[in-house]
């Protein structure tokens, strides 16, 4: 059984003390794929220190998060640019729009995620979209940027089944992770009316941990209780959705 972890922030701070205990731990539970977003330029050492010890398991995203665009990020933008020149990236993320944290920045927001699709585009990558209470917003753009080569994932998906159908349309496959397993998480209420060809598995850990350790720190290796979740909503075995699920973690991607 291969499990694809399709965003994990593994090379933040959280991890400093056990970083390699907690890659070995996933690796041994199945977890053999790591999919890393970015945050912005601060982190991109260690990011790529990360891939350096783990270059079979780990694949980088680069881009800049929303609740990271600050009155630098031109600066942060060109960042973003330069590293897609110089070498292999797997997708631009996480991009997107965050109004939970912070509304200021709002315009910055949209004019960001604008340009990174856009750069998504001319590389012919994926896009990871990071939403928080911004589905209005996010759709917006999609439909003014929408095309057949803008594809990706609506990371942690946490819309209604409305909206689901509505990414999907976009090209975009639904991020399912700790929530899922979350007594008031909702999305588990509708999944099972949404086709498995549209899931890829997620814990953005060191954030969001699964029941029975939410509010804990989370890691690469509690995606098996998402994927224990996700066998019980869909009635299929945990095999049967950890294959389907990297799958369409490998059409995503391209690898
Ligand atoms: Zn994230």
């Amino acid at each position: 059984m291969i499990i694809t972890d399709t965003h994990t922030h593994l090379y933040s701070e959280a991890f400093d003390e056990d970083r390699d205990d907690i890659m070995k731990k996933a690796i041994q539970a199945g977890v053999e794929r790591f999919f890393i977003p970015a945050i912005d330029s601060t982190y991109t050492k260690a990011m790529l220190d990360l891939e350096s010890n783990y270059p079979e398991n780990v694949f980088l995203m680069t881009g800049l998060h929303p609740t990271h665009v600050k009155d630098n990020f031109k600066e942060e933008l060109a960042h973003v640019e330069q590293q897609l020149e110089n070498r292999k990236f797997y997708a631009v993320g996480e991009i997107g729009i965050d109004l939970y944290w912070d509304k200021t920045f709002l315009k910055q927001q949209q004019e960001a995620f604008v340009h990174q699709i856009r750069l998504a585009k001319k590389h012919r990558l994926p896009i990871v979209i990071h939403c928080r209470e911004s589905f209005d917003e996010i759709f917006e753009i999609l439909e003014q940027e929408k095309a057949n080569d803008l594809y990706g994932i609506f990371h942690c998906f946490t819309g209604t089944l409305e909206q689901a159908h509505k990414a999907i349309s976009y090209n975009m496959k639904l991020g399912i992770g700790g929530v899922a397993t979350f007594k008031n998480g909702k999305i588990d209420q509708f999944l099972d009316k949404i086709d498995l060809k549209h899931i890829v598995l997620e814990t953005d850990s060191p954030y969001l941990a699964p029941v029975p350790y939410r509010g804990k720190r989370n890691e690469s290796s509690y995606i098996l209780n998402v994927l224990e979740k996700l066998s019980i909503i869909y009635g299929k075995t945990k095999e049967e959705i950890a294959a389907i699920t990297t799958e369409n973690s490998k059409e995503v991607f391209s690898i």
